[in-house]
């Protein structure tokens, strides 16, 4: 008997033949067996109600800090050194080594995941199983969008001194 793994089933989880977990998720989707985590969030209906949603989510690797739990001080890790600011900047070899070193003296604790090294992203492929999760993953982009508008549009104010 061979066991059946596809790319949405990560984790092993026991599939009947039609592909479909065993033990459908109790709680956040009735199609997947478990999930590591969740991630939720409330969204307002075009009637002005919020409702709380929650999306069944995986842990997916740091892009901050790749996996490593540090990254530079922004300061410095922000700055497009040229080569020669950067000799003047990191003058000795020490001081060069500990630039590219993960978890160097420049370096602070990731700004992303707080040093976990792992941050939680929405497990889309779980989401396409259920057609309800499906729906609460539209608004969940569509908050994220909205959220991304109102941080661009209050940067500008405070550029422009408001
Ligand atoms: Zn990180």
């Amino acid at each position: 008997m061979t066991r059946a793994t596809n790319k949405i089933n990560p984790a092993g989880i026991p599939l009947d033949r039609g592909n479909r977990p065993v033990t459908p998720c109790a709680r956040v989707c009735r199609v997947y067996a478990f999930h590591m985590t969740t991630i939720s969030f409330t969204y307002e209906t075009d009637e002005g109600e919020e409702i709380e949603a929650e999306l069944p989510a995986k842990f997916e690797v740091c892009d901050r800090c790749r996996g490593h739990g540090t990254h530079l001080t922004p300061s410095i890790g922000e700055h497009a050194y040229t080569p020669e600011e950067f000799d003047e900047a990191f003058f000795g070899e020490d001081d060069r080594e500990e630039y590219f070193r993960h978890g160097g003296r420049y370096d602070v604790t990731c700004e992303e995941c707080h040093g976990r090294r792992v941050v939680e992203a929405v497990d889309v492929a779980a989401c396409a199983l259920d057609p309800e999760l499906t729906e609460a993953l539209k608004r969940y982009y569509a908050k994220l969008e909205d959220d991304y508008a109102y941080e661009r549009e209050c940067a500008a104010e405070r550029r422009m001194g408001c």
